[in-house]
């Protein structure tokens, strides 16, 4: 007879909220992390954006499921993950890209996403500080926010331990195994324990976790930095995404969040694939120029420090979250780029579904955009 009703390897931004889901469901859960506290994986390097201002549907509607559970938690759990709703603003400043956001303007808005293309002059009030040179407007959607994802982490934790949730950290997990008619057996480095189901929701080691599911996930990281400034006085909400290109970086984005710290990253050029984690000494003067240009008013402030973390990646950009075809109880969640965070919460609830109902909480049609089966020569999302 099985210990456990579903096991997930990972207590990273997908398998947290999937196991305190699962336990409000009342089934019996296992959570192993080979780290050493819950998202100390990809999850605490993320800056905590939360956009449903998606191009890809399917993206749309979980992201606006992660914002109802973000936006409720304080309310209905207690605990504070900082959530500030202070909308996702892109500055536009080259006429190609007025045009390409103000044709996705149009999906967007058909999937009940409240964004809507602002002038100069509203967005001087928006972002007091803004250079005006050349600024043409830009879209600006006010539901969307931001959060802390290391309170959100701890509050999933703690609220699914509440719920009689179990978590074993500093185990690895090494293999799993079939055992005709009693389950599923997980091994690690300390232990083995037997269940139902198992979710590998395991991050930038996806694709290692998926060899022991007998299955090979195309799933492959590269790393991004940030970093986070001295705490000033709080002077503007939204989360500011510069889609412009810069020498060495695509997009940069930063926000103030709630005590004042204003926090950044950027997209490299190129990629830069592999594990690597260290920071390298070309990201801050990069971050530094970008920042001062579009907002000249932060030339003084002073950066604390800088981090290095993983995108794993999906070659269109998309995440896997899945049964396993031909398997009784294996599952995959993985894959979110740089989006698991935002992607979190309405994933777990679909999961749970999945795990529970036998079908997403979606729509099968549009919740078949993450499977693994598809195509992923089919065109990626514009906005990443
Ligand atoms: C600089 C930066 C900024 C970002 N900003 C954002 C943002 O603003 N918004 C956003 O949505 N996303 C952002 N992201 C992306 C986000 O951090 C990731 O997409 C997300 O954390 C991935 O979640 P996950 O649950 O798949 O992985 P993780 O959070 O890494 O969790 C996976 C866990 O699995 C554990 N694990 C792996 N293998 C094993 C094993 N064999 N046994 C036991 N445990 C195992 C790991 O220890 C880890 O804790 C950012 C990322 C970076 C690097």
């Amino acid at each position: 007879m099985p210990n456990y009703d579903v096991i997930i390897i990972g207590a990273g931004s997908v398998g947290l909220p999937t196991s305190f889901f699962l336990a409000r469901e009342k089934l019996k859960v296992l959570v192993i992390d080979e780290l050493s506290s819950p998202g100390q994986g990809q999850n605490k390097s993320a800056i905590g954006g939360v956009r449903a201002t998606h191009s890809d549907p399917a993206k749309i509607q979980i992201c606006q499921l992660s914002l109802k559970v973000f936006s409720g938690w304080k309310e209905e759990y207690g605990d504070d993950i900082h959530f500030q709703p202070g909308g996702y603003f892109f500055p536009v400043y080259e006429e190609e890209h007025e045009k390409s956001l103000k044709e996705l303007l149009g999906l967007q808005k058909r999937y009940g996403l409240n964004i809507d293309w602002l002038q100069a002059e509203d967005i001087v009030e928006l972002l007091p500080g803004i250079n005006p040179k050349g600024l043409k407007g830009g879209t600006y959607s006010p539901e969307d926010a931001n959060i802390s994802p290391i309170l959100a982490a701890r509050a999933f934790y703690r609220q699914a331990v509440k719920r009689g949730a179990t978590f074993k950290f500093q185990e690895k997990v090494i293999g799993l195994k079939k055992e005709k008619g009693s389950g599923i057996k997980v091994k690690t480095d300390k232990g083995t324990y037997t269940t139902e189901k198992v979710v590998n929701a395991a991050g930038a080691n996806a694709r290692e976790v998926g060899k022991m599911m007998e299955t090979d996930l195309p799933v492959f990281s590269d790393s991004h930095e940030a970093g986070v400034t001295e705490p000033v006085k709080p002077f503007f909400q939204p989360l500011v995404v510069d889609i412009r290109e810069s020498p060495g970086s695509k997009n940069f984005y930063f926000y103030q969040e709630k005590e004042g710290h204003i926090i950044f990253c950027l997209t490299p050029q190129p990629i830069v694939p592999g594990l690597n984690r260290d920071s390298s000494s070309s990201f801050l003067p990069q971050a530094a120029r970008r920042l001062i240009e579009l907002f000249p008013r932060l030339r003084n402030i002073r950066v604390r420090r800088v981090w290095r973390g993983l995108y794993p990646m999906t070659p269109d950009g998309v995440p896997i979250v899945n049964k396993l075809k031909d398997s009784d109880g294996f599952y995959v969640a993985v894959g979110f780029c740089g989006q698991g965070f935002m992607l979190g919460p309405g994933i777990a609830l679909n999961l749970m579904n999945l795990i529970t109902k036998g079908k997403p909480l979606l729509p099968e049609e549009i919740f078949r955009n993450f499977s693994l089966y598809r195509d992923y020569t089919r065109s990626s999302e514009a906005l990443k």
